[in-house]
This record gives structure tokens, C-alpha cells and sequence, in this order.
């Protein structure tokens, strides 16, 4: 049977669907997620057989399975030219570099914005296109972004065929690094809408822009954001990759420590675990909003509003509403879609729910393999002192939370790999707090604040974007 997609809020009598409606439609008309009927388990002589696979080649053994709907000779071009030794610095795409015995780093911020989105991102510059070519139509997407999610999207579809990028992002609220990079793109498919506003007043206008419907109809208005099915799926092949790199054998375990905001990176690990990957434990680590380190712990999940958000040093991970969350959810109930209505439905009337009262639920938590913790700023700042002290490695403040939060939690003979999020020159700001002196900068990135800029300064206005992307969309027609 080949493999298609449910909502987690559906209803069994409807029709799944493929792999390529999903991956451009976003949330399914129910408001649910899309997940596979059913995830494929590998055997262990399947298993066995991608331990010696390179990067692309491992990457189309898992997509594919996940993706049978695209002809193989197309899906191996398409992730060639994603996984390029050129775009990565490396032919190994995520080297795993250790720390000390059992502690090491994966490497996933070597791609071209220097934060793990990339990995997911390249995948989707190189899908996209080629979706839209096969359906003969093209797409605007837009999106609001605090940092990295839209200079990944940007510079992974830029330059691009039969796709256009309209980002939002706050004005003045991104570090100089992040904004040089989005707003020195010069292509004419990307179109940088800074916002004078914070993060919270871009996404909602995106929300109402995407709310208008004949707009959204007549400008064909699509998204890259986290829940897209195709993101997670590409995050998964590097926690098969982590594994190899971190083992001998396929009889071992490993454990992996993951920053996290809205819960996409980490549920690729669990979706990996799913697929039979040795996985012990999965330890996801937050910043001081720690909405998913209360649920692990408690059983409470209890999502917050934007005013209880903290701004923090670990600025990707200031999330209170972990937008695929529910997609665990979904496996924890028995993939029972009536009970994520309900709920979800609490949290939209009550706030939140609380599992440690369903015991017959919340028993089945150990099975999954979670643990989680919490790091704050001084945590941050520490950890990229040690780190840096003990074993001459600058890391960024996200993925120090990660390390940090990770260390509750090692165990002899279970290796711990924690996922790298970001490259330290993002943050410049913690790293001198920390380090007392500048990150290194990769090659390439020396004086990008001094490049030119194109950005356009608005009001958070939904009239002013849809003028915007009117204009221009219908100068390219001209
Ligand atoms: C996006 C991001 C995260 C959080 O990842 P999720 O998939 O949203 O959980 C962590 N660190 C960095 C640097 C990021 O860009």
C-alpha cells in the first residue's frame, strides 16, 4: 500500500491524501495536521543497510518512503541539488563533531543562512518549483519571520521559477546579522517587508491576509512555515545520519538533545524513532518559555499568549504555541483524531489540558522516549563559557540551551548527540556577554552588514501587503 496522509482532527471517513497535495496546501481544512496513514518501520537489515549511505543518498532512502508520489529519478535530482558539498561546506552535509567520550555536536548550520532551517529549507527550494512546474502554476508565499526561518526560506528559493517570497519581519528587532542577510538578497522574486512592528503584529497580518480568501485565491498565496510536511520530513534523515556517526552498530542506542521552539525539529526525531531508529531518549530543551518542558514533566499543556512570551537570548526558541505539537499528540492517543478535537478544543475554551489525570494516556509517555528541561540566560551564557573552555567550541546560545538541558540526562554507554541549531556569528550580542570577544564569521560572511539592501518599510497594514504583492506580482506579468 503506498503511503498518504490523514488530518490528526479528521474524520474517518475522509479520502487521504498525497504526499504533493499536502506538502503545498499546509494545514488541512480541519484545522488538523497532516500525518502518514502510516509511518513505514524499517527492518533491520533495511536499517542496516543506510549506515554507509552519504548524505543524499540516505536522505532519498527516507524521503522516498515518505513521498512515494514523485517519480525516484526526479526525487534523487531534486535532493541532489538540495544536499550539495558546495551550499554545506562539507560533503558530509551534518558532520557530528565530539565534545568528549558519549557528548557530541551534530553539525545541521553549515548551509547558507547558518541555522538548521536550511537543511529543510534546500529540500523545499528544490520541491517547490517542481511541484508548481508539474501542476503548471506558480505561487506566492508569504510568511512572517523573528529571525531565521525566513532568511532560510529566502535564500533557498531565491532566483527561483514559478515562486515568489513576500516576508514580513519587525523592524529593528533582529539582530544585524539576520537582517543583512534577508535584506541583502537582490532577487527579484524576494521581497522583504519590514514591518514596524514586533514579530507578533507580522504574523498577524499574515493571518489576515491569508484570511481573505479571493486574495488568497487570486494571488495563490501558499507557506513554507514549520508545520509543512516536507520540512519535517527532510529533519529526519539527519537524525538517521546523526545516529550512524554516533554508533558502531545498530545494537546501540543514542540519545539526542534538541533546542526547541515549535517543536519541528524534534518531532522529526521522534518520527525517526517511530521508523525503528535505536533512539533511547529524546530530550527536548527550551529557553525560559517553557511551555513543552511543563508538558513532558506535568502533563499540562498549557500554551500562552504572545504578552507571556519572554524575549530571551535564544530568540528562535521564544515560542509558546508549538505548532506541531499536536502532531505528537496524535500518536500519544492512540492517532484517535476525535480526541485531539477535544482536545484541542480545550485549549481553545479552557486554555490548555492536563493528561496526568488521564491515566490511561499519560502511562504510555515512557514508551515515547521524551525528556525535557529548562535553560535560562545565565544557563546560556555558562554553557557557551564551558563549552568553549573545556573543549574549544564555540556554540550559539540555542544550542547551548540544548547542551545545557542535556546534561540531566546522559547516561553511561548511551551516547548523547545534541542538535547544533545556529552558527554563534548570529548571535553576536551573548556570544561577547559570554566569550568577551566577536564569533568567528564564516568565510563569505565578513562585511555582509555593509551590503546593500532591499527592503521596503511599512505599517502592520494587511491593505499595504496585499498592494505590495499586487504590484508585484503584476509587474513581473507586464
Ligand atoms: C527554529 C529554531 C529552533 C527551534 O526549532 P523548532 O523546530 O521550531 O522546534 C531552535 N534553534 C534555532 C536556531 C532555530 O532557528
Amino acid at each position: 500500500m503506498t503511503m498518504q496522509y490523514i488530518s490528526t482532527r479528521g474524520n474517518a471517513n475522509d479520502a487521504p491524501r498525497a504526499f504533493c497535495d499536502i506538502v503545498l496546501e499546509g494545514l488541512a481544512p480541519d484545522g488538523g495536521l497532516y500525518v502518514p496513514q502510516a509511518v513505514p518501520v524499517l527492518t533491520e537489515a533495511e536499517l542496516e543497510a543506510l549506515r554507509p549511505l552519504h548524505y543524499p543518498d540516505l536522505a532519498f532512502a527516507i524521503i522516498s518512503r515518505f513521498a512515494p508520489d514523485i517519480a525516484a529519478e526526479d526525487l534523487k535530482g531534486l535532493i541532489d541539488r538540495a544536499y550539495t558539498a558546495e551550499a554545506f561546506g562539507t560533503a558530509d552535509i551534518t558532520p557530528l563533531v565530539p565534545l568528549e567520550p558519549g557528548l557530541s555536536i551534530l553539525k545541521l548550520s553549515n548551509g547558507p543562512t547558518l541555522a538548521f532551517k536550511d537543511i529543510a529549507m534546500r529540500f523545499l527550494g528544490e520541491l517547490f518549483p517542481y511541484l508548481l512546474e508539474r501542476a503548471d502554476t506558480e505561487m506566492n508565499i508569504l510568511g512572517a519571520t523573528s529571525g531565521d526561518t525566513g532568511s532560510s526560506a529566502e535564500y533557498a528559493l531565491r532566483g527561483k521559477p514559478r515562486v515568489r517570497v513576500f516576508m514580513l519581519s519587525p523592524l529593528g528587532k533582529m539582530s544585524p546579522f539576520q537582517a543583512a542577510q534577508m535584506y541583502g538578497l537582490q532577487e527579484a522574486n524576494i521581497v522583504n517587508l519590514a514591518v514596524r512592528g514586533v514579530f507578533d503584529d507580522c504574523q498577524d497580518v499574515v493571518k489576515a491576509v491569508a484570511s481573505d480568501l479571493e486574495f488568497k485565491r487570486e494571488y495563490r498565496i501558499g507557506a513554507v512555515n514549520s508545520i509543512n510536511w516536507a520540512r519535517i520530513v527532510a529533519q529526519v534523515v539527519y537524525y538517521f545520519k546523526g545516529y550512524f556517526a554516533a554508533t558502531r552498530d545498530n545494537g546501540e542506542k543514542v540519545s539526542f538533545a534538541v533546542p526547541s521552539g515549535n517543536f519541528g525539529n524534534v518531532l522529526a526525531g521522534h518520527i525517526a524513532r517511530m521508523m525503528g531508529l535505536p533512539i533511547r531518549k529524546l530530550v527536548v530543551a527550551t529557553n525560559e518559555n517553557d511551555v513543552l518542558d511543563e508538558f513532558f514533566r506535568t502533563g499540562k499543556y498549557r500554551p500562552r499568549g504572545s504578552a507571556e512570551t519572554h524575549q530571551t537570548s535564544s530568540p528562535s526558541m521564544d515560542i509558546s504555541k508549538a505548532s506541531n505539537f499536536e502532531r505528537f499528540l496524535f500518536d500519544l492517543v492512540w492517532r484517535d483524531p476525535a480526541m485531539v478535537r477535544e482536545l484541542m478544543r480545550k485549549v481553545g475554551e479552557e486554555g490548555g489540558f492536563d493528561l496526568s489525570t488521564c491515566a490511561d494516556v499519560w502511562s504510555r509517555m515512557p514508551a515515547f522516549g521524551f525528556a525535557s528541561g529548562r535553560s535560562t540566560h545565565a544557563d546560556r551564557v555558562a554553557t557557551i563559557r564551558e563549552t568553549e573552555e573545556r573543549h574549544g567550541v564555540e556554540i550559539d546560545p540555542h544550542t547551548a540551551d540544548g547542551l545545557k538541558v542535556a546534561a540531566a540526562f546522559r547516561e553511561p554507554g548511551v551516547p548523547m548527540v545534541c542538535l547544533e541549531t545556529a552558527l554563534p556569528a548570529k548571535f553576536e550580542a551573548t556570544m561577547v556577554e559570554a566569550l568577551g570577544r566577536k564569533p568567528l564569521r564564516p568565510r563569505g560572511c565578513e562585511n555582509i552588514e555593509s551590503l546593500p539592501q532591499r527592503v521596503i518599510e511599512i505599517d502592520a497594514d494587511p491593505a499595504t501587503v496585499q498592494q505590495v504583492i499586487r504590484e508585484t506580482v503584476g509587474r513581473a506579468q507586464a
